[in-house]
């Protein structure tokens, strides 16, 4: 057995960024994860990272706060917005500094920005549109400087809890050697990014299955605002490779099959860098109204010219080669709304702690503190990533710090209970393959629970989780190796996704109105009277039970929300 003051689940931005914090404030930390650090989903992020810097221009982290929480449809938490915003420098300078390589402006040589959506001002830092790769590694030779310890290709399968409801460790399958390990320690950090894999297609990576919101949910801890899932405006059809916002902030237009730039329409002051939600429904619309082009509309950058694509957006041009088969250079690019970023997750307070469970604390893309509130801004959660990991990771080595020499109740005895969990399933000799369960229910997500929604709709894709739910009970490992198994890691990938559509679906029938993502035909207007309040989700025995909490309110009242 293992045993560490603070354990941090995931090595993206967020578990990195949370695990430098708490080694600098003295406490020893480690590192675990199913993929190698560097392959973390982060590393795929391309557009960019908002910070007020007002390099060129006046801006400010105010005007930063406001565009957040207008982009969040005021269900932002807005204590927690002042600091993502406030912090945002500071952190950009912090990454500069330890060698991350930010694109700079041509005459002053500061930090560039590039405008991205739904904000007032260019404030998008970035490295061309490799943005995310960029930070992913300056942080890791942090880690690697810093001597952090580091768990790789280690499977977080359950959390471990004390007698006093607290988290006190977690159960990790080493995916090499195929053994079951217990990891102790006095405070666990969740970073184990997006659930964006319960959708197909999807931006994400095929590590982002929400593992760590799951394990919480499981642990008696709620999930928040689980119904609000992003639809990214430009993804490639029919793979759902990203094409990056930063497309449209460098000045890409949206067109339709007549030629007409539609944004005109749905957004006439912000056109194509409207918020996500609002461009993503126009191009629905355009799609289901029969103005599309074999399911997509057209992303046209040949305006911009060869040199900027080739500077700006090198790897745009190469994924919409590889992937459409087509040169944005000369021809518009096809593309359609897809699944990409979850607003909701692990229910944590603004310093990552949750307050269902002593000891545990959840950071990145996995948690919901709340700073996107219905619909995140791009450029936000590579933002929300570091600077809330940082605050995570320090928090949390402040708990492992005041823990009074109490001693950390995990023992060897959890992970040879888990294995014994683990050989019933593979002594398992036949049952419903998970492959078949996992695709039937990304499909079923992408066609019910989609960029629009309507109550029947959902209805459907609760009995067809509820089945999925029975079906998975009798699932069948088919490789009974040791090494690499990943068979056995899709079959425990599959029953996490299963628990966070459920929340997903069950969270989106209660919503009967439109706010933000969450876009229903049949309540399309926002009815602050009833909704403006936090979603939390809990699981009872499989099923998923729903509570309310207060949104916080600092400077900005709810006003009607155009672009
Ligand atoms: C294609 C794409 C482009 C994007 N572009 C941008 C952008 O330009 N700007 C922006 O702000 N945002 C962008 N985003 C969103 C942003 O990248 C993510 O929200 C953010 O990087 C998430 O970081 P994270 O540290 O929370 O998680 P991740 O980077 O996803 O890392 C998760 C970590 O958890 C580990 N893990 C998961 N489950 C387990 C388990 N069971 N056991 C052990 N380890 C586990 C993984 O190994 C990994 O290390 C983009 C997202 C995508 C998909």
């Amino acid at each position: 057995m293992h045993t560490h003051d603070v354990v941090v689940v995931g090595a993206g931005l967020a578990g990195m960024r949370a695990a430098i914090a708490a080694h600098e404030a003295g406490v020893d930390v480690a590192l675990v994860t199913k993929v190698h650090p560097v392959r973390s989903h982060s590393g795929a992020a391309q557009g960019g990272i908002n910070a007020a810097l007002g390099n060129a221009t006046d801006d400010s982290t105010d005007n930063h706060t406001f565009d957040t929480v207008k982009g969040s449809d005021y269900l932002g938490d807005q204590d927690a917005i002042e600091i993502l915003c406030g912090d945002a420098p500071g952190e950009i300078i912090q990454l500069e500094h330890w060698g991350a390589v930010f694109s700079r402006h041509e005459t002053t040589g500061k930090i560039a920005q590039r405008p991205f959506g739904g904000a007032g001002f260019p404030r998008t830092c970035y490295a061309a549109d490799l943005t995310g790769l960029v930070i992913l590694h300056t942080l890791y030779t942090v880690c690697v400087k810093y001597d952090i310890p580091c768990y790789e290709e280690y499977f977080v399968t359950e959390l471990i809890t004390d007698d006093h409801g607290g988290c006190a460790g977690v159960i990790a399958y080493d995916m090499v050697h195929g053994t079951v390990e217990t990891i102790g320690a006095k405070a666990v950090v969740l970073a184990t990014g997006g659930a964006g894999r319960v959708y197909a297609p999807s931006t994400n990576s095929h590590s982002s299955t929400g593992d760590g919101m799951s394990l919480a949910l499981r642990a008696g801890v709620p999930l928040k605002d689980m119904e609000f899932m992003q639809f990214h405006p430009t993804t490639l059809n029919p793979s759902g490779v990203l094409v990056t916002e930063g497309a449209r902030g460098e000045g890409g237009i949206l067109l339709n099959k007549d030629g007409e730039r539609f944004m005109s329409k749905y957004a006439p002051n912000k056109l194509e860098l409207a918020s996500r939600d609002v461009v993503s429904r126009a191009e629905a619309t355009e799609i289901m109204e029969g103005r599309g082009v074999d399911g997509s509309v057209l992303l046209d950058l040949r305006h911009l010219g060869r040199d900027k694509i080739m500077e700006r957006l090198p790897q745009i041009r190469e994924l919409a080669m590889a992937f459409a088969g087509v040169d944005p250079i000369d021809a518009p690019i096809p593309i359609r709304p897809g699944a990409h970023y979850h607003m909701g997750g692990v229910h944590v307070d603004s310093w990552g702690a949750a307050p269902h469970m002593p000891g545990l604390f959840a950071a990145g893309e996995c948690a919901c503190v709340s700073v996107h509130g219905a619909n995140r801004l791009g450029g936000n959660s590579l933002l929300e990533a570091v600077v809330f990991g940082a605050r995570t990771g320090s928090a949390a080595a402040g708990f492992a710090q005041d823990f009074n020499g109490r001693g950390i109740q995990a023992s060897p005895q959890d992970a040879i209970e888990y294995e014994a969990k683990l050989r019933e399933l593979l002594d398992r000799p036949d049952g419903p393959k998970q492959w078949v369960i996992r695709d039937e229910l990304a499909d079923t997500m992408q066609e019910k629970v989609g960029v629009f929604r309507t109550g029947p709709e959902l209805e459907e894709a609760k009995v067809t989780i509820d089945r999925l739910r029975e079906q998975f009970k009798g699932v069948v490992v088919d490789d009974k190796g040791k090494t690499f198994n990943q068979s056995l890691i899709h079959v425990i990938e599959t029953g996490f996704l299963l628990d966070l559509a459920d929340t997903m679906v069950v969270g989106a029938i209660a919503r009967t109105e439109s706010r933000g993502a969450h876009s229903r035909t049949d309540f399309t207007e926002r009815d602050d009277e009833n909704w403006l309040k936090h979603t939390l989700a809990y699981l009872d025995d499989d099923s998923v039970r729903l509570d309310y909490s207060e949104v916080t309110f600092t400077k900005f009242e709810p006003q009607v929300r155009s672009y």
